[in-house]
């Protein structure tokens, strides 16, 4: 069997936004959005990362697309050390990633009809005619189960799922390798949403797509997912094999999120930890585990020091003191 390959690593990587006050608009303080994450991904996964909002979720995909510059760390891709690209370098490995959003609309003229959008990145890295171009945006209709009348008409005459379909043609426009789906099914009537993830699914099998999923729904990520990403106030508290986070979470915050499930996992016993007190504020974390101000088994140690990050068995990773 062949060796996967890593298409993209994360190395201590951090994004911090400073917060500025005062009459002379100093640093006072800052948001700690995303805090030394280390992981790899192979080509070909679907990374599912999870976790309330607010933890750091888009920060975490904006920053991998260096749409946001990080703080610190670094982010490689297909083997290469990207974070320090300049913007000339930086275009071909932007053309590879893509991101689809919630509302791919939001950002779209509601006066420029489809086509015409799904052609623009063809005006911009190609030098393909007017009638290739549209040929191009036809087929990549055609490729998100939608149709050439489709090219003639506004976004207003779009449902939400045909509207993310445009939002999944636009991204897969330059064959990219990776996208990043920021909550990208989550405002989707259930079966429509059954329908857009097949998509997804049927593309990753033709393009041999990566894809890491954000989302805050458990349940779509167990159906979508072979790997999973916990996160907490900006730090990584557990990452496994989908399988095996469903089956055997061990981080109290990971049993938390699966407990609030709305329909449970046949045949998982269920812990029911119910989460309490609020999310800290991200500007003032608390010390030791981030999680130990509404942990349930937080100890005085977990007050005072980070857990390390453990591999409890086969690509099981967590940072619990109690539990690992
Ligand atoms: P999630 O996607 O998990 O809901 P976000 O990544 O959007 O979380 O946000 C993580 C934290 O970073 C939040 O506290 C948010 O307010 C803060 N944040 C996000 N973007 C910015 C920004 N541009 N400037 C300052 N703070 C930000
Ligand atoms: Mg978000």
């Amino acid at each position: 069997m062949s060796q996967k390959q890593t298409i993209l690593k994360l190395d201590q990587l951090n994004k911090h936004y400073p917060v500025r006050g005062g009459l002379l608009k100093r640093v006072k303080n800052h948001v700690y959005a995303v805090n030394d994450i280390s992981i790899d991904v192979d080509e070909g996964d679907s990374v599912g990362i999870v976790g309330e909002s607010g933890c750091g979720k888009s920060t975490l995909g904006r920053t991998i697309l260096r749409l946001e510059e990080p703080t610190s760390g670094e982010v490689w891709f297909k083997g290469e050390n990207i974070t320090h690209l300049n913007e000339k370098k930086l275009k071909q490995f932007k053309n590879d990633m893509q991101m689809i959003f919630q509302d791919p609309f939001a950002s779209l003229d509601p006066r420029q009809r489809v086509g015409d959008t799904l052609e623009e990145p063809f005006v911009i890295h190609t030098n393909l005619t007017k009638k290739e171009r549209k040929e191009k945006a036809i087929d990549l209709l055609n490729q998100v189960g939608l149709s050439e009348t489709h090219y003639y008409k506004y976004p207003h005459q779009f449902s939400g799922g045909q509207r993310q379909r445009i939002g999944i043609a636009r991204a897969i426009a330059l064959n990219p390798e990776m996208i990043v789906c920021d909550e990208a099914v989550s405002a989707l009537d259930v079966s429509v949403q059954a329908q857009v993830i097949q998509l997804l699914k049927d593309l990753q099998e033709e393009y041999d797509l990566t894809y890491l999923f954000i989302s805050h729904d458990l349940g779509v990520v167990r159906h979508f997912c072979n790997k999973v990403l916990v996160m907490y106030l900006g730090h990584m508290v557990e990452w496994a094999p989908a399988d095996e986070l469903f089956d055997n979470p061990i981080h109290p915050y990971t049993e938390a999120l699966l407990s609030a499930i709305p329909r449970p996992i046949p045949g998982r016993e269920r812990n029911n930890i119910q989460l309490e007190g609020d999310l800290p504020s991200p500007t003032e974390p608390p010390t030791g585990c981030p999680f130990h101000t509404r942990c349930p088994l937080a100890t005085n140690l977990c007050k005072e020091e980070k857990p390390e990050w453990k591999e409890i068995s086969e690509n099981h990773f967590v940072a619990c003191h109690v539990k690992a």
